[in-house]
């Protein structure tokens, strides 16, 4: 069994979402160094600092159905209601990716969950890479592989239904899982490639993924890395940024300053690096700035109380 504090799962929350809160500003701007140390408002979306996405939205979307049944018509209808507000810093849906909006919209339609997500090549985006972190807490310890595989890939799919975006979504749950368990950054990296080696997923598909996985990746130089809203460049970036011998506050400086899919890729960056780092720091004006309505504290209190382990 691994041990996980409720500390350290509120960490890992609430790390995701002031680093999406810093990136809101500055999404789809290019590449720059902005050179900020505090949370900003306004910007993209027109919101005020601390103001978090849908990055964080469908992240505590997941994690209020995990506590409940966890059934994907749950899932479904609390995403439903994100369109209407909920889940939200300030009551208002002010982004979300084209392909969740549509199966969300499918779902209400009558489409089963499973179905929902578009399944074409082109409806690769991160939309559900953003959003399926909780899963690396709630399967922690299961320990049957395909179990969680088949978890991933049904919560990954009601959204982003071709393979790309499932593997992406194994990948990252599982790399979360082993730094969880302690396991060094390399090592749990070589873990998750090793759970989407051999279970089907197709060769092409996989091949996508091989430059995250070559011993020289974390080497590359920023140029070589893209942080658009492409799964497989969110991912990239997020686990390149993590390499970086950063703090926490650098780390999310530098995912905001590499441009374009800003929120997504800091948010994602930050997850990893929380998973990490037990004893991570965020700054305190940073955390302060957060705005969190109580009825989302108590969601982030009651998930960390319910999964944690051994404590
Ligand atoms: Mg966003």
């Amino acid at each position: 069994m691994t041990a996980i504090t409720s500390t350290r799962i509120t960490q890992l929350l609430l790390g995701g979402m002031i680093a999406d809160a810093y990136g809101v500003p500055y999404e789809f701007r290019p590449r720059q160094a902005m050179a900020k140390r505090r949370m900003d408002g306004y910007g993209t979306y027109d919101q005020p600092a601390g103001s978090w996405s849908d990055d964080s939205s469908l992240t505590l979307i997941l994690a209020a159905n995990l506590l409940e049944n966890g059934s994907l018509n749950d899932l479904m209808d609390k995403m439903v209601t994100y369109l209407d507000g909920a889940y939200t810093p300030m009551g208002e849906c002010f982004d979300i990716g084209n392909a969740t909006r549509k199966a969300i919209i499918a779902y209400a339609q009558g489409t089963e969950p499973r179905m929902a997500g578009d399944r074409s090549p082109a409806a690769n985006g991160n939309g559900a890479l953003m959003r399926i972190a909780p899963l690396a807490v709630s399967l922690l310890n299961e320990p049957d592989s395909t179990v969680r595989r088949q978890v991933i890939t049904d919560t990954t799919i009601v959204t982003h239904g071709h393979e790309r975006s499932v593997i992406a979504s194994v990948i990252y749950v599982e790399l979360l899982r082993h730094l969880l368990a302690g396991e060094p950054l390399a090592v749990s990296l070589t873990a998750a490639r090793d759970a989407i080696k051999d279970v089907g997923f197709s060769a092409q598909e996989l091949s996508y993924y091989q430059w995250l996985f070559t011993p020289s990746f974390p080497l590359l130089p920023e140029s070589d890395i893209r942080s658009s809203g492409y799964v497989v460049d969110t991912l990239e970036a997020a686990v390149w940024l993590n390499f970086q011998p950063e703090t926490y506050p650098q780390l999310v400086m530098h995912a905001v300053d590499l441009g374009e899919d800003t929120d997504t890729v800091a948010q994602i960056a930050a997850t990893i690096y929380c998973a990490a780092h037990p004893n991570v720091e965020f700054p305190k004006a940073w955390r302060n700035d957060l705005i969190l309505p109580r009825d989302i504290a108590v969601l982030i209190a009651r998930f960390a109380a319910r999964f944690s382990v051994g404590n």
